[in-house]
């Protein structure tokens, strides 16, 4: 059976940076430490599977007191059968990292760390409010290098407001030169009801410019080694790719712990709503985890079912790409033949190709992915 991948929301923040909408509320030590029991609690919820992937996410993780992070992996290697090589990934804010916290990490079993630099532009780090600076960022990676851990990945933002494409390629230049296994390159999407939503900033380049520069950054990726396996995602020689990312590209199966966490369970997506009162009401009582024991989706919201669409949608993000007979043998879907005229187009023109009974879009079609897979779903 498909081993699990478990994800874990931690929903705080120093403060909030204005581009953002995940859900994360002002950091309080006390009310970290109750939301980690309810997550514990939550735990007992869950089926005893086999997962073999951890992701803690937020929100700033790496906010969090590490013991508070090791009491949550105990829980989730008592509740599931977690694999040996086990991949368990910590998202981590430069501004929150020190040697100490770092050893105490890695000794608790974080094993892959999810870095957000952004940029290494003070100027820009400045203009999109982050906490750090990118000295901050660069010790950060060389740091936890230093400290044991193996696996470091590194996001960064494109398109960002004020910078320029100079300041981009040498971002992502500096960081391909540390011990970066994988890199994350997201270009800014203005989220609705985010400050910059209200007020946005000057110097956001627009929708052709933004491909320029995506094109830019995965041929000086391609450069320095670094292999596309996804829209966004990079890995070095192609060896450190994502594991629990993949799931969710892969429509694997996952569960999600805490505010605003999304699970897929049984072929269904669940979420919780993104309220910490909600949450510790659930998961904060004393009696609510025997009661409910082993009905792991009962208090979550059902979102929708996995459907076909959303299959295609996700694989093509991959540069592996969709995968036709597992389409049919998961949801008993063919494309109509209409649809599959219109990819021989698309292939024509460079968009996408096809060998056999697998369709991947091309660098240039994930450009455009959003108006192609409207035209195919
Ligand atoms: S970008 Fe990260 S640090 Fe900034 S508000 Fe969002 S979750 Fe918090």
């Amino acid at each position: 059976m498909e081993k699990a991948g478990i994800y874990i929301h931690v929903p705080f923040c120093v403060r909030k940076c204005p581009y953002c909408d995940f859900y994360s509320v002002p950091y309080d030590p006390a009310l970290a430490a109750r939301y980690t029991e309810a997550v514990c609690a939550q735990m007992q919820l869950a089926p005893r599977v086999q997962a073999d992937t951890v992701y803690f996410g937020g929100g700033t993780p790496s906010l969090l007191d590490p013991a508070l992070i090791a009491r949550m992996l105990e829980a989730a290697a008592q509740r599931f059968v977690l694999s040996e090589d086990c991949e368990v990934t910590l998202e981590m804010n430069p501004a929150t990292c020190t040697a100490e916290k770092l050893r105490a990490l890695r000794a608790a079993g974080i094993n892959r760390l999810s870095i957000g630099v952004q940029s290494t532009d003070d100027a820009v780090l400045r203009q999109i409010g982050r906490l750090h600076d990118r000295q901050g960022a660069l010790d950060t990676i060389a740091l936890a290098a230093a400290c044991g851990f193996e696996n470091i990945s590194a996001d960064v933002m494109l398109a960002l407001p004020q910078e320029s494409e100079a300041a981009l390629m040498k971002t992502i230049r500096e960081l391909c030169a540390l011990p970066v296994t994988h890199l994350s390159a997201y270009l800014l999407k203005i989220m609705p009801g985010t400050p910059f939503a209200a007020h946005r900033p000057d110097g956001i380049p627009d929708d052709d410019d933004q491909a320029a520069l995506y094109e830019k950054s995965c041929a000086l990726l391609d450069r320095c080694g670094f292999v596309q396996y996804e829209i966004s995602n990079f890995s070095r020689g192609g060896r450190y790719p994502s594991r629990h990312n993949l799931k969710y590209w892969h429509c694997a199966p996952y569960y999600g712990f805490g505010a605003a966490a999304h699970s897929s369970v049984g072929g269904k997506l669940y979420s919780f709503p993104r309220s910490i009162d909600r949450y510790l009401e659930t998961f904060g009582g004393s009696g609510c985890p025997a009661g409910l024991d082993a009905a792991f989706c009962a208090p979550l919201n059902l979102e929708t079912e996995l459907s076909a669409q959303d299959f295609i949608m996700l694989s093509l993000r991959l540069t592996a790409g969709l995968d036709l007979d597992e389409l049919e043998r998961r949801f008993d879907y063919r494309f109509p033949p209409e649809t599959l005229r219109r990819l021989d187009v698309y292939a024509r023109a460079g968009l996408c190709e096809r060998q056999g009974r697998r369709l991947w879009l091309t660098r240039r079609g994930m450009l455009v992915s959003n108006a192609l897979l409207a035209e195919i779903l």
